[in-house]
């Protein structure tokens, strides 16, 4: 059978174990060698017990946990040739040549350049006697299929990437637990989420839980955001309402570029309003957890689908990315997807806020 391996790399998000489970298992289904590559490029990079053959049973009892069980790395090696050229030989000595790439834009990156490097890099192996003209023959072509791993949405080309659904609802929880002391204490909250480049958490979480006032990257208010929000949390206490609720995404900005941290809010709150007024930052929690019933499902149709992929690829075919569009699994040219993500985030930089939402499109 064909030798596949999967990893996980960069960032980790629920789901990713969905994901992995499902890689191996339809690989193994469809009459693959399936092995793990555990902590990333590194585990790609140092090679022996870090790639190790799966069954079908050592993807069982995954599903619900979040993280990756495979481990997830930074590695600085592979972003270097020669850290590139050890992997190919550790791919190539256990006729690895399909690989299914978990991770964001950073690891689609990498993998795309290995692909593009692997002949000139079995090469080098073959000239320095490392590998067998026989080896250099046989596993010359090299595939990649990569799928999104991350809480943020901030890919282009899916719906939704693998664990934004369960940081949504690890936000929610703990919107709800926060309400429920704001109204006993007539407090203000404020919430900070995450979402560096992408406002998306901090948008639907907002929608979702009645807040008063979000802040996101996207759409800077205009510099008397200051009045605007006091007017708007004057008013709800005047109605009637004994608390308020305001979301930062944490790359919020003003219209000149200056960030809107939580810290500024309050103090805005305070010494306009007087409110008793709290920050809450959320962090490492939105990353964990449990996945939810959405971010499992969505991590098992996609890693089948990467599967797929693979076994129907000709030696032209070119690394896809696989994502969801209207509820479809679809496969979409890696790099092309990967640019567009790049050059939303050089949008974003450029203070051109229309163009970042409109290269972004669905998601
Ligand atoms: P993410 O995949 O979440 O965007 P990173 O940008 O940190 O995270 O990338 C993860 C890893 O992918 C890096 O540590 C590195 O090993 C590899 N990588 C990222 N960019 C490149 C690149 N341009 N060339 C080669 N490898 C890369």
């Amino acid at each position: 059978g064909k030798g596949l391996a999967v990893f996980t790399s960069g960032g980790d998000s629920q789901g990713m174990n969905a994901a992995v489970r499902s890689v191996v298992r339809m690989g193994i289904y469809l009459g693959c060698k399936v092995y793990f590559i555990r902590e990333g490029y590194q585990g790609m990079v140092d090679g022996g017990d870090n790639i190790e053959e799966a069954n079908w049973s050592s993807v069982s009892s995954i599903i619900h946990k979040g993280g990756t069980i495979i481990g997830s790395a930074r590695c600085m090696e592979f972003i270097k040739r020669e850290g590139r050229l050890k992997a190919a030989y550790n791919l190539v000595t256990r006729g690895i040549t399909n690989l299914v790439v978990i991770g964001g834009d950073g690891s689609l990156t990498g993998a795309n350049l290995f692909r593009e490097e692997w002949s000139s890099l079995l090469d080098e192996l073959l000239a320095n006697n490392k590998i067998t003209k026989d080896q250099r023959e046989k596993y010359k072509y090299l595939h990649i299929a990569g799928m999104v791993g991350s809480i943020d949405n901030d890919f282009c080309g899916t719906d939704m990437t693998i664990g934004t659904d369960s940081a949504l609802h690890r936000i929610i929880e703990a919107i709800d637990a926060i309400v429920s002391t704001a109204y006993s204490h007539q407090r203000t909250f404020i919430m900070e989420v995450m979402g560096r480049h992408c406002g998306y958490l901090a948008v639907v979480t907002s929608l979702a839980s009645e807040a008063d006032f979000v802040f996101i990257p996207e759409a800077p208010p205009s510099v008397d955001w200051r009045d605007k929000l006091c007017d708007k949390l004057e008013q709800e206490r005047k109605s009637g309402q004994r608390l308020n609720i305001i979301i930062v995404a944490e790359g919020a900005i003003d219209r000149e570029g200056k960030p809107i941290t939580a810290e500024l809010v309050k103090n805005v709150v305070v010494e306009n309003l007087q409110q008793d007024t709290r920050i809450t930052v959320l962090g490492h929690v939105q990353r964990g957890g449990s996945p939810s019933a959405f971010d499992r499902i969505l991590g098992c149709r996609m890693g089948a689908e990467a599967v797929m992929a693979l076994m129907e690829a000709t030696p032209d075919t070119e690394p896809c990315v696989v994502s969801l569009d209207g509820n479809q699994a679809v496969r979409l040219p890696l790099m092309e997807c990967v640019r567009r993500t790049k050059a939303v985030a050089q949008a974003m930089a450029d203070k051109n806020w229309d163009l970042a939402v409109q290269l972004r499109g669905r998601s």
